[in-house]
């Protein structure tokens, strides 16, 4: 029989840290059935929105946001990720990667509505940069990201304690997490509150390396990274630093200890997360000889989400950003085989009628939750905000906030290759009022 090692608390008292799961404080033989009911309680439910919004014809849905855009003129900036859908996208003021969007929003201090075509870690790190009077939307709130979600504070917190336990009687241990920006706000503000720092999947190669401080490959691994949430990203980056893939080993946070052994723990350079993108890993290795058969002289191009094993047959890996140079570069008569996201290609291929551009697979590689996000939506928020209201409001508690920020702002000093600054005022305790915090640099 399992005994229960704290009694469950039968209301939250003040003493209850209320960012804690509850799941940490049952017992273990019901703790299982607590995550599950947590994770249902913090999933994000859109209402239905009224049928009116969904049986609109598109002419007249798009004639109305148009419409509603005047209105609201300067007060409103709409942000549109690359893998948005068209109908959305042609209503975008600004269409980039989640953080340059959330960089340029917090530059638009008149824009007091800032509605966030993507998912909803992109929301959040746009609240996070945002001034407090800046109040951002996600149009569909169920618009999740599947990586993100695989990522829970409760397990990230699990993994990092095991760690440091079998680490333990190393007195040159380190232990620096990094997490992909694609991540909660809670995983970000973590990897703040611990060292850390967060990258994209440009300038990852340069944190990673800060993070090891000098360690080379093959030298013993006294300093580890815990990366989130990201697998492959993690894995193409170190394998391209010179890592051997058995100085990595994969956290599989839904078994006991990770499915790893003390040992393993220990001999690890890299501890990779074991999440990925639905989208990316759809990509397969033989989907790159396919192409090069379909379209001899193709050059591969892919994004550094998908497997290790696609990043190694393609001519050339990037983000987004970097994908979108390398077409804008090309000659007429270039021929693309381009692995992410499908509306980021087409759209993409439309751009540049001079080149042939194909999606790597012919499989539908959709980022089905951004999907969610679609002109109904759009307009419904729209409406709300026109008659003074605002709806799905997407909020970062103070707390994580601050510590987001600070993690944010380490990758962009690492980046920018200057000594890293911490925020002028002490972090605030678990409080729910906002704290104004000066501009990332
Ligand atoms: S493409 Fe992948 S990583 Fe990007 S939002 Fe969709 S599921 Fe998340």
């Amino acid at each position: 029989m399992v005994q229960c090692q704290r009694a469950p608390p039968t209301r939250l008292s003040s003493s209850v840290d209320p960012r804690r799961p509850l799941s940490q404080a049952w017992c273990p033989a019901v703790r299982p059935a607590i995550i599950w009911m947590e994770k249902v309680i913090t999933m994000h439910w859109q209402q239905p929105i009224p049928k009116s919004y969904l049986q609109m014809p598109s002419q007249e849905l798009f004639a109305r946001i148009a419409r509603r855009k005047e209105q609201l003129g300067r007060k409103l900036v709409i942000l549109g990720h690359h893998y948005q859908q068209d109908d959305v996208i042609q209503f975008a003021d600004f269409i980039g990667d989640s953080f340059a969007l959330s960089r340029q929003a917090a530059g638009l201090s008149d824009a007091q509505y800032v509605i966030f075509c993507g998912v909803h870690f992109m929301a959040e790190s746009a609240d996070v940069l945002t001034a407090p009077h800046q109040q951002v939307i996600l149009p569909d709130l169920g618009a999740g990201c599947s990586m993100a979600d695989m990522a829970a504070l409760d397990d990230v917190e699990d993994a990092f304690a095991a760690l440091e336990q079998a680490n333990s009687a190393d007195p040159d241990f380190r232990l620096v997490p990094i997490t992909y920006v694609n991540s909660s706000a809670a995983v970000k503000s973590f990897v703040g509150q611990h060292g850390g720092a967060v990258c994209t999947s440009s300038n990852c190669e340069k944190i990673l390396s800060w993070a090891l401080d000098g360690q080379k490959p093959g030298a013993p691994p006294h300093t580890k990274i815990i990366f989130f949430p990201d697998q492959h990203l993690g894995r193409n980056t170190g394998w391209k630093m010179g890592f051997s893939l058995e100085s990595m080993v994969l956290w599989d946070y839904r078994k006991p200890a990770g499915g790893l052994s003390e040992q393993q723990l220990r001999d690890a350079t890299f501890i990779l997360w074991k999440g990925h993108c639905s989208v990316h890993q759809l990509f397969r290795p033989e989907h790159v000889e396919q192409a090069r058969q379909r379209l001899p002289g193709v050059k591969v191009l892919v994004h550094p989400e998908c497997s290790w094993e696609v990043v190694r047959k393609a001519d050339l890996v990037g983000s987004t950003e970097f994908i979108r140079q390398q077409v804008a570069a090309a000659a007429p008569g270039d021929k693309w085989a381009i692995g992410t996201e499908v509306h980021m290609v087409n759209r993409l291929a439309r751009q540049h009628p001079e080149q042939t551009i194909i999606v790597l697979s012919e499989c539908q590689c959709l980022c089905t939750t951004m999907y969610r996000i679609d002109p109904a939506h759009l307009l419904w928020v729209l409406d709300h905000l026109v008659a003074g209201e605002v709806v799905n409001q997407i909020k970062v508690d103070p707390f994580d906030a601050y510590w987001s920020r600070v993690s944010l702002q380490r990758m962009l000093d690492i980046t920018a290759g200057r000594p890293l600054q911490e925020p002028p005022q002490p972090p605030p305790e678990h409080t729910t009022t906002a704290v104004a915090l000066p501009a990332l640099v």
